[in-house]
C-alpha cells in the first residue's frame, strides 16, 4: 500500500476556509495515488482558545503545580478537538475519514509524563481504516505509557507522531505542513530576505532544529533518518514543493550536483535563558567547588547548559524559569552567584564548518559592528553560538544573517 503521511500544524487547521485548503491538499495526494494518513496539532496558536497553551491555563490559573498525570491528560485534548473538527469537516467535504487518538492510533510511549517518548508504534487500526478506503486522523502529540496511562510528547511533539507513523506504515513521504514556505536559513519572521532551502540533508536539519529553528523537532529528523524515509517540509498555503530532506544527495534541480552539508546552513535562537556565574576568587574552601555545585543542581532536577570551567570562574546557564530555584540551591551550599536575566543564545550553524578557518573571526565582525557584548561563547564540530542579552536577539540573527551572505540577494 502506498502511504504518504501529512502533518498540519495548529496554524494549518486554525479556520474552516484553513481546513478547506486541507481538504484540497489531502484530494490532491490520494489523486497521486497515495493513500494518506493524517497528523494534527492543536488549533491555532497562543491565545487561541482550543490551543494547547490555553487549555494548560484553564488549570494553572487555579493549580500551579498540578499533578503531571492530570496535566498530559487535558494537554491531549487539543488534538482530540482538531482531530474531530478535521475528520468532520473532511467527511462533509466528500473525503471520508475516521479519528484516531494516540492510544488507538497504537502510539506506544516509555510513560514519562510531558516528555515522553514513543517506544513503538502498532498500527494495525490505522491499516485497517486505510483498506476501509477512509483517511486515519490521528492526534498528534500523544500516546499511552505501556501502563496504561495518557502521556504526551514536549513541544513540537505533533512531529515526532507523523514520523514514527510514517516509519511504522513504511511510507513513501512524510510531509511536514506549516506556516512558512518550508526550511530558510533563519526564521523568517526574523529575517526578511530568509532564504528557502529546497534540499537539505538530515544532519543539517537536525542542527538547526537542535539549536533552535522550531520549523519541525529534532526527534522527528532523527527517526526519519534511522529508516531513510523521505520528509518534506511544506507550506500549508502555498503550491511550492518546500524543503525535501535526505541523505546526501542529488540536488533536485540540478540531477549532476550533490548536495552535501554546507559550510553554513543558516542562523537560529533560543531565547529565555539565564546565565549564571559563581566567582571562586575570594572563597576560602574551593576544593570540590564544582562537583558540590553541579551535583546539587543535578540533585535538585536543574538542567544546566553551556557549561565553562575556569580556575576561578564557574559559569553556566540554566532555563530562565529554573533562575530562582538555582539561587536557591546555590545557597544551600554557600554561594551567591552574580546572575544575568534575560538572555538569548544566536548560533551559526553548519554541518561542514569544521576545520574551516575564519568562521568565528565573521561572528565576531558582524556582532561588534552591531555594537552587540558577547556574554559567553561555544563552539562544536557543527555551530558556533554565542549568548547575547534577549534585547539584542533579533538584530544579531540579522546581522549574522547577512555577514554569512545567506539571504536571497
Ligand atoms: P507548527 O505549528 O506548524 O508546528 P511551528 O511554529 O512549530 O509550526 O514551526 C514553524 C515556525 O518555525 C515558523 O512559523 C517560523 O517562525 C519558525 N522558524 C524558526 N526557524 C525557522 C527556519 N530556519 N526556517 C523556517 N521556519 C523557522
Ligand atoms: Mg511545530
Amino acid at each position: 500500500m502506498r502511504i504518504a503521511v501529512q502533518k498540519f500544524g495548529g496554524t494549518s487547521l486554525a479556520t474552516q476556509e484553513l481546513r478547506s485548503r486541507v481538504y484540497e491538499i489531502i484530494r490532491n495526494t490520494r489523486d497521486e495515488g497515495l493513500n494518506v494518513v493524517v497528523v494534527v496539532s492543536a488549533m491555532g496558536r497562543k491565545n487561541d482558545p482550543y490551543a494547547t497553551d490555553s487549555i494548560i491555563n484553564l488549570v494553572k490559573e487555579i493549580n500551579h503545580e498540578p499533578e503531571p498525570r492530570e496535566m498530559d491528560i487535558i494537554m491531549s485534548c487539543g488534538e482530540l478537538i482538531s482531530g474531530v473538527v478535521l475528520s468532520s469537516q473532511l467527511t462533509a467535504m466528500g473525503i471520508k475519514a475516521r479519528f484516531f487518538t494516540g492510544e488507538q492510533a497504537g502510539i506506544v510511549t516509555d510513560g514519562n509524563f510531558n516528555k515522553a517518548h514513543i517506544l513503538y508504534v502498532n498500527p494495525k487500526k490505522i491499516l485497517e481504516c486505510m483498506e476501509e478506503g477512509l483517511v486515519p486522523v490521528v492526534a498528534g502529540f500523544q500516546g499511552i505509557g505501556e501502563n496504561g496511562e495518557w502521556t504526551t510528547l514536549g513541544r513540537g511533539g505533533s512531529d515526532t507522531t507523523a514520523s514514527a507513523l510514517g516509519v511504522a506504515l513504511n511510507a513513501e513521504v512524510i510531509d511536514i505542513f506549516t506556516d512558512v514556505e518550508g526550511v530558510m536559513t533563519a526564521d523568517p519572521r526574523i529575517v526578511d530576505n530568509a532564504r528557502l532551502l529546497d534540499a537539505i540533508t538530515y544532519n543539517e536539519l537536525c542542527q538547526l532544529a537542535r539549536e533552535g529553528a522550531k520549523v519541525v523537532h529534532p526527534r522527528a529528523i532523527e527517526i526519519a533518518m534511522q529508516s531513510g524515509t523521505p520528509l518534506r517540509i511544506r507550506c500549508t498555503f502555498s503550491e511550492s514543493m518546500g524543503t525535501l530532506i535526505t541523505h546526501q544527495t542529488h540536488d533536485s534541480m540540478d540531477p549532476v550536483k550533490f548536495i552535501s552539508d554546507r559550510l553554513i546552513t543558516g542562523i537560529t535562537y533560543t531565547s529565555n535563558i539565564a546565565q549564571v556565574k559563581i566567582n571562586s576568587q575570594s572563597l576560602q574552601d574551593k576544593k570540590g567547588l564544582e562537583l558540590k555545585v553541579f551535583r546539587s543542581l543535578a540533585l535538585a532536577g536543574i538542567s544546566v547548559d553551556f557549561i565553562n570551567v575556569q580556575p576561578d570562574l564557574i559559569m553556566f546557564t540554566v532555563a530562565e524559569d529554573a533562575a530562582v530555584r538555582t539561587l536557591e540551591v546555590l545557597k544551600t551550599i554557600g554561594l551567591h552567584p552574580d546572575i544575568e536575566l534575560h538572555c538569548a543564545k544566536v548560533a551559526v550553524v553548519g554541518a561542514a564548518m569544521t576545520g574551516i578557518p575564519g568562521v568565528m573571526a565573521k561572528v565576531v565582525e558582524a556582532l561588534e559592528e552591531s555594537n552587540i557584548p558577547i556574554l559567553q561563547s561555544g563552539d562544536s564540530y557543527t555551530n558556533i553560538w554565542c549568548l547575547l542579552k534577549r534585547e539584542h536577539m533579533e538584530q544579531a540573527v540579522k546581522a549574522l544573517h547577512d555577514k554569512f551572505e545567506l539571504g536571497n540577494k
